[in-house]
């Protein structure tokens, strides 16, 4: 229903809350969040309000980070519980995974990976994406822009309307998003001392707060977001695409 992303020097876990809170509006029954720190992710998920994601982040904190993702689900497949929140973690605990909207061909997708020995943890239609994106981010070629190349070539086999964000353990600096069908905000900022970050929203709300200049994605495109590199857009294919920069002009 709602997604946040952050890269950027602040304190993740801070930024993608407060952007959660910005997105409560939309309506949700459970709330989530995954950081990358140290090459290890970490994650949070509840059921119900933000509080009581709030509550087991005060028991539990994420370590700090500085790249972060975030969610608020309004479920369509599997029960509005803890397990079935997002951020969905690939088994070994690789890749996080926020997603909104159906991948529709899931069953078919979640019989293939559980086929090859996968065991799921939920009943989502979002958990294949997960163990789909850490199968093929093994595939990609090392260095830069593999997770990006990972993300395009899950993109291929899924159907449906989707927006998703990955975070992956060995991928400290990178965020990496995907869109069909569903909506998928950048946003550009600069903390006070001149640092970049960059921020992702399923709408400017997420972010509105920290910055109003923002790229819009077109249909069927990949973001990258790196933390020195900046914002790479490219259709599913790998084509390099010119994302629609514009301010956000009212106010939040
Ligand atoms: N289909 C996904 C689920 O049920 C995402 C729902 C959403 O957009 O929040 O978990």
């Amino acid at each position: 229903c709602g997604i946040v992303g952050y890269v950027g020097p602040q304190d993740a876990t801070e930024v993608v809350l407060q952007g959660l809170r910005r997105l409560e509006y939309r309506g949700y029954d459970s709330a989530g969040i995954a950081v990358v720190a140290e090459g290890e992710l970490s994650s949070a998920k509840k059921a119900g309000k933000l509080a009581n994601l709030e509550k087991v982040l005060a028991d539990r904190p994420l370590p700090a980070a500085t790249v972060g993702i975030g969610h608020t689900r309004w479920a369509t497949h599997g029960g509005p519980t803890d397990r079935n929140a997002h951020p969905h973690v690939s088994t070994g605990g690789d890749v996080a995974v926020v997603h909104n909207g159906i991948i529709e061909n899931f069953a078919s997708l979640r019989a293939e990976c559980e086929a090859a020995g996968i065991e799921f943890s939920s009943d989502t239609d979002t958990e294949v994406a997960a163990h789909l994106l850490t199968a093929a981010y093994a595939d990609a070629p090392e260095g830069e822009g593999r997770l990006a190349e990972a993300m395009r070539a899950i993109c291929r086999r899924l159907e449906g309307a989707f927006t998703l964000v990955a975070t992956h353990a060995a991928e400290p600096d990178t965020l990496v998003a995907a869109r069909r069908s569903s909506p998928l905000v950048v946003g550009v900022g600069e903390t006070a001392d001149g640092t970049a970050e960059y921020f992702l929203g399923s709408d400017v709300a997420a972010f509105i707060g920290h910055t109003r200049n923002a790229l819009e994605l077109g249909q069927d495109q990949i973001v990258q977001i790196d933390r020195t590199a900046g914002v790479t857009v490219t259709d599913f294919a790998g084509a390099a695409v010119e994302p629609t920069a514009y301010t956000v002009d009212w106010d939040a």
